[in-house]
Parts: C-alpha cells; structure tokens; sequence
C-alpha cells in the first residue's frame, strides 16, 4: 500500500518545496479473521493514513487491499458501499462529526438508515440491543451527545460503528483521549465484543503499552513503513529492530526490563519530505554504520511471524 501526498509552497523550515510526501511506502501486512493486529509508532508514522486507505477514505497512490478475494480499490461506489458494511473505522473523538442538536438514539440509527437496513421500527430495536451491548442504558436512546463523558462516548462511537453488524473494526487511537482507568474499560469492552462478535481489529496507537494488552500481533511503523512485525509475545520478549527496543524500553514497568536499559533515540523523527537514505532510521539509530545510510534493509523472517528490516540481521 502507498499513499502520497503531494506538497507544493513551504513547509516548516524547508522552503519552497514541491514534492511529495511518503505517508504510507510500501505497508504490506495480513489481517488474520478475529484477530486484533496493533499497528504502533510515533505520530506522522503513517498509522492512520494506513487505516483511512484501507477503508478507502482517502484514495491509495498504488496497492491493493484484498478482501473476500476482490480488490478493494478496484471496486465501484455501489460494490464499495457492501464492503463499508464490513468494514467501519472507530475514532478518538467518535462525536466530533456528530450534530449537538440531534438525540442520540437517532444518531446511532442513522447508519442503518443510509444502507436501508430494516424497517424503521427494527432499526430502533437494534439501537436499543447495541446500547446494551456497549454497556449503555435504554434511556440514553434519548440524549443528546454532550450528556455523555469521553467514555460514555467511545461506548456510543462503537455502538455506532458496530449497529450495521460489521466484520472488520479498524480502530484509530480509541482510547488515547480517555483516563487510564477508562482506557482499560473500553479496552475490556474491545475485547468482549470482539468475543462475541468474532470480529477482527486493526488497532491504531502510538501507546505500546495498550498494543501490548489487546493485539495477537504487532506492527512497528517508522516514517511510513513497518519495520518490524511479530506476534505480540514476540515482539515484547525479544524486540529485533533498534527502534523497537527504543519504543519498549521508553515504557516504565515491565517492558523496560526486558529491553534492559532505556534507550534515548537521537534528534526527532525526520520530515517525510526529505526522508533518510538508506535505512530510514539512521539517522537515530545507535548501530548505523555506514551501510545503513546507502542500503535500504530487506524484510527478514527472523523466527515464525517475525519479521524485521534492519541490517543487523543479515548472515
Ligand atoms: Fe539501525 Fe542500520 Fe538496522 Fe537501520 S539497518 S535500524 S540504521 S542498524
Ligand atoms: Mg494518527
């Protein structure tokens, strides 16, 4: 998958540009059915402009994205709209997009509105059994969306996504917005639906600590391209790429022990405009030889599931 924006005029300190930026270069990765992969990494990675393109909220530069063995991208609008059914996308604030004035209950109903879903008094009984499902109480049907608090509001944001009966939820930083002690709510709440409805996540974060809670599986992003990929008892026992072990060893608890001492990256994550040669990470990475600036890593199988690029891996 490759997603490009083009840039034209200035931008931060880079002047004058025209060009493009990578946001998404090259992300290959499988979504097992029921499974929740955690795709993790700092802000500006290209995690959510991973898990737009994917539901095709904003057009692919190049790639595919095959589900039930068609082509996503090469879909019409009409066939687009089945696979939308499929496939629904939870956000940080799921009420930003929401109008203040209208009732909750109508809120929610009005996804099955768009796919004429049932008849208008089946949609409201499904309202009512997703309320329930998500924790809520009947007589919230008929609040409006500021009455609720930010976990109140996750709560309904899945209620909406999950009202038409999907099978895929991609899950962009759900509960990074949220108190700590709501966070594994909601996240407890992630887990029983899943359960339930056997649906299957891809979780967007930049919190390593909540990929590590609720995925089978990581993904490790850096300027737009996974560097490491394992199963999350994996990942966390024996991190591969540098930056990885950076990541885990940032984290205070557990995870630092395992990484054993903190490693402090250098400098900031490099502008996607003018992105490093090479290994995209030299320029922070405390093993970079000269090799690492001219020579871009391969993906390497290193144990079964886990995949690293990095050079330190090579024969
Ligand atoms: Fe570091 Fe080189 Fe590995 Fe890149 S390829 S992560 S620069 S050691
Ligand atoms: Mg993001």
């Amino acid at each position: 998958l490759k997603k490009y924006f083009p840039v034209t005029g200035s931008i931060g300190r880079i002047g004058g540009v025209k060009g493009e930026v990578k946001a998404v270069n090259n992300v290959s990765l499988n979504l097992y059915p029921g499974e929740t992969y955690g795709l993790v990494g700092e802000s500006g990675s290209g995690k959510s402009t991973t898990g737009r393109t994917i539901l095709r909220l904003t057009e692919p530069t190049d790639g595919k994205v095959i589900y039930n063995n068609q082509n996503i991208f090469e879909l019409s609008q009409k066939e687009l709209k089945s696979v939308r059914r499929d496939m629904q996308m939870v956000f940080q604030d799921p009420f930003s997009s929401l109008n203040p004035r209208i009732r909750i209950g109508k809120a929610l109903e009005e996804p099955l509105t768009i796919h004429s879903i049932g008849r208008k008094i089946e949609r409201q009984d499904r309202v009512f059994e997703i309320l329930d499902k998500v924790g809520m109480r009947a007589e919230h049907y008929y609040r409006y969306p500021h009455e609720f608090s930010g976990g109140q509001r996750q709560r309904l944001g899945l209620a909406r996504a999950l009202i038409s009966n999907p099978k895929i939820l991609i899950c962009d930083e759900p509960v990074s917005a949220l108190d700590v002690s709501i966070q594994s709510q909601v996240i407890n709440l992630l887990q029983q639906l899943q359960d339930e409805f056997n649906l299957t996540y891809l979780f967007i974060t930049h919190d390593i600590s909540v990929v590590h809670h609720i995925s089978d599986r990581i993904g490790v992003m850096y300027l737009g391209e996974i560097v490491e990929e394992a199963p999350t008892e994996s990942l966390f026992a024996s991190p591969l790429h540098p930056y990885t072990q950076a990541l885990l060893s940032a984290v205070p608890g557990k995870h630092r022990t395992q990484a054993r001492e903190r490693i402090v990256l250098k400098g900031e994550i490099p502008s996607p405009l003018d992105p490093p040669t090479g290994c995209m990470f030299h320029t922070r990475c405390p093993f970079a030889t000269d090799r690492c600036k001219v020579e871009i890593p391969q993906k390497k199988e290193i144990s079964p599931g886990h995949v690293v690029a990095c050079h330190l891996y090579d024969e």
